[in-house]
């Protein structure tokens, strides 16, 4: 018998999270694996008229779910004009009922951000700007061949936080020639811009993807400039709340929350993944194809999987454990096959206990944990 999800046992129509993938960007970033093009003339109205008409596929198969929390993510959202933009939130807004809390997050780039963008979106509802920021170092930015430089990010920064938004900075790391002590000075000029989340990733060289076909010489090893983010940002009041994410208590991406604790969440746009009912989906990351197939009343989707058993136990363990909150081990037994606990624990056992934090009923990683989450995750795989 097929699993029902939370908000079907709940027997309302809960509310979900939504996420709308904007795929176009200024230019490609040489290690970007995210799919997006430069626009070309038309493309964005072809776009946001194909968005559209995805909703309406949605709204066949019954009534939409209210919204709680949203991310227009990429690509680069602010690439978008600002009549664009208007175009976007009147189609959000008369498919979707948002929640009078509901965290709307949108990203952005410092390249293509302004100061309209910014009042715009205050006033629709979007409350928090995930920011490309990836370095405050003129260097770092050059050899990542980003589209900004150090004073278009700081002018950035302090665009978001006039406007009264909350500002979350993406940083990179394990740069080609990137050293620590300039990793920790970015890490310093980052907190005095007033964000309330800073996102670290290391950079990962993807397969298709021209670093990852030419690897860069004198790359970082990523190990030390983690550690140090680790001590530092929580000394400074940011608490590591999941493995790449730090935040001021409360702070925490309500969105991300939601994913990594088995929300379910709405996917527009191509290469737009969705999870809903246990159904994990993934639209076609092509522009040109996803507008063919929804003009034609077919659902872009390209890849779909559903969810049980060991596989979804190991997901969700795995999901869950990426949290500070790690998870409960009752939530373990209501949801999926019975004899999990017992099994993720001799899969666990013959690991340092440093690794983890337990407390009765649950289990998380630890701050050392964290530093080692892949060697972690193979254990726990079916
Ligand atoms: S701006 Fe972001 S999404 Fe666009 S190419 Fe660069 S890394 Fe990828």
């Amino acid at each position: 018998m097929r699993k029902r999800s939370k908000r079907e046992r709940s027997g309302s129509p809960s509310a979900i999270s939504l996420y709308v993938h904007v795929p176009f960007c200024r230019s490609k970033c040489p290690y970007c694996a995210f799919y997006s093009l430069s626009p070309a003339i038309g493309g964005i109205s072809s776009f946001l008229q194909a968005l559209e008409g995805e909703i309406e596929l949605f709204k066949r198969e019954g009534d939409l779910p209210r919204i709680r929390t949203a991310y227009i993510g990429g690509g680069t959202p602010s690439v978008l004009s600002l009549p664009d933009w208007k175009r976007l939130i009147s189609i959000l807004e008369r498919a979707f009922t948002f929640l009078p809390r509901a965290e709307v997050t949108v990203e952005a780039n410092p390249g293509s951000l302004t100061g309209e963008h910014l009042s715009l979106w205050k006033d629709w509802r979007v409350t928090r700007v995930s920011l490309g920021v990836q370095s405050l170092q003129d260097k770092d930015l050059l050899v990542a061949g980003r589209a900004h430089n150090r004073r278009q990010a700081l002018d950035s920064m302090a665009k978001i936080t006039g406007t009264g938004l909350s500002l979350s900075a993406d940083l990179l790391f394990g740069l080609p020639g990137q050293n620590l002590r300039s990793w920790g000075e970015t890490l310093r000029e980052i907190l005095s811009q007033g964000v309330d989340h800073v996102s670290i990733y290391q950079l990962t060289l993807e397969e298709g993807t021209p670093w990852g076909e030419r690897p860069q010489n004198d790359l970082a090893e990523g190990y030390p400039f983690y550690r140090w983010a680790q001590y530092y940002l929580e000394k400074k009041g940011l608490l590591q709340y999941e493995i790449a994410s730090f935040a001021r208590p409360g702070r925490w991406c309500r969105h991300n929350v939601s994913y990594w604790t088995g929300g379910e969440f709405i996917g527009l746009g191509p290469s737009a993944w969705g999870y809903m009912n246990y159904e994990r989906t993934r639209n076609i990351p092509d522009l040109a194809e996803y507008c063919l197939m929804v003009s034609r009343g077919n659902k872009p989707v390209c890849y779909s999987e559903r969810l049980e058993g060991d596989r979804l136990a190991s997901e969700s363990t795995i999901l869950a454990l990426r949290t500070r909150w790690g998870i409960r081990l009752q939530d373990l037994r209501r949801d999926w096959c019975k004899d999990w606990p017992e099994r993720m624990n001799a899969a666990l056992e013959e690991l340092p206990r440093d690794l983890f934090r337990s407390s009765p009923g649950r289990i998380a990683l630890s701050r050392r944990g964290m530093r080692v989450g892949n060697s972690i995750w193979e254990r726990l795989l079916p």
